[in-house]
């Protein structure tokens, strides 16, 4: 018999179990995505969601043929940063294993967790990471021993504020498919390239910000634009303000690699405009497929199965979550 990581998001909206085999081979997820009746995510509704979905799911993995035919070496959790009631299921539940299997427990930084699937994915080296999901938008390179923020958004995250102006114009959550579908659909009308409306633009020295253009894109709904068209001008606005810090990033660094994540990075356009970026520059860009962009437990296997593989443990004592987990908290102790 092998082994296997198995790892647990529970940041946001999403409960997910996943497995990574000791050399780094991938499980899909078993997921449940909380989805609200109306308004955001609320917290306590979301962590029940988890809390009523979390013997199905395990149900489910211990059924699936990579844990019938490994061992469980490790109990993976994403220990921050997310919403606390949230975070404290996949907490408690990782916890409970570790002690009825009698195997180590590893807390994960989350927003890590999504460059390492990427790596893993995607075979790049040292990347600069652009994180764009539901409450996470940062411009992240590996320097020495930490993973740093070079630039994120100084209000809501890119995803948030995608699933916002669908959620007003009433279209349900998650609103950010959608809006691409609209945009897409933009693209057909002749000439749409000289009808881009004009929005406030989201970058600030190194920094972004999604609200301003959230309020303008609205009232330019209101004024009689058209959905389709605002939609299209929202994600051009948008993501060309995460593209042009992740150049500078990578203009500042020297790093020839562009690696896309997070849930916003299942976008056709922003990764199109990722890819023209990186070749203007003689870069690469990638990404993972769809289910590894969103939040999903295959990815916290894996930088556990990283951390695991250097012989890191979190002890009970140190498994509290922390809701405010920072990228450059956490030391790169593996390779
Ligand atoms: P995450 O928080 O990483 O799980 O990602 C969830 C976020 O990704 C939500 O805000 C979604 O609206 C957004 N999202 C998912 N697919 C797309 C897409 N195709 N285009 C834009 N945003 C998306
Ligand atoms: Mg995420």
């Amino acid at each position: 018999m092998g082994g296997v990581v198995l790892g647990i998001e529970s940041t946001a909206h999403t409960l997910s179990f996943g497995m990574v085999d000791l050399d780094g081979n991938v499980s899909d997820s078993y997921s449940n995505l909380f989805r609200p009746k109306e308004g955001g995510i609320h917290p306590r509704e979301a962590a029940d969601h988890h809390c009523s979905q979390v013997s199905n799911l395990l149900n489910e993995v211990t059924k699936s043929e990579m844990f019938k035919e490994n061992d469980v070496e490790a109990i993976a959790f994403s220990q921050g940063p997310g919403l606390g009631p949230c975070l404290r299921v996949g907490a408690s539940v990782a916890r409970t294993l570790s002690k009825s299997w009698n195997i180590p427990l590893i807390g994960v930084n989350h927003c890590i967790a999504h460059i390492e699937i990427g790596r893993n994915q995607t075979g790049c080296i040292d990347p600069v990471l652009l994180y764009v999901s539901g409450g996470n938008t940062q411009v992240i390179a590996k320097s020495r021993d930490k993973y740093r923020v070079m630039g994120e958004t100084l209000d809501i995250g890119i995803g948030n504020m995608l699933d916002k102006f669908a959620r007003n114009q009433g279209l349900p959550f998650p609103g950010g498919p959608k809006i691409e579908e609209l945009a897409i659909e933009f693209t057909k009308v002749a000439d749409y390239q000289n009808k881009l409306i004009d929005l406030p633009y989201g970058v600030q020295g190194m920094d972004m910000g999604f609200s301003g253009m959230l309020t303008a894109a609205q009232r330019r709904v209101l004024a009689g634009d058209s959905l389709e068209s605002v939609s299209w001008s929202l994600q051009e606005h948008a993501f060309a303000s995460c593209i042009e810090v992740a150049e500078r990033a990578m203009a500042h660094t020297g790093k020839t690699e562009l690696l896309l994540g997070g849930g916003v990075a299942c976008n056709s356009r922003i990764r199109k405009m990722a890819e023209i970026m990186c070749e203007e520059r003689g870069a690469t860009a990638y990404w993972p497929e769809k289910k590894f962009c969103i939040d999903n437990g295959t990815m916290i296997a894996e930088l556990g199965r990283l951390l695991h593989n250097v012989g890191f443990k979190t002890s009970l004592e140190d498994s509290s979550i922390n809701p405010m987990l920072r990228t450059d908290h956490t030391k790169v102790i593996w390779d």
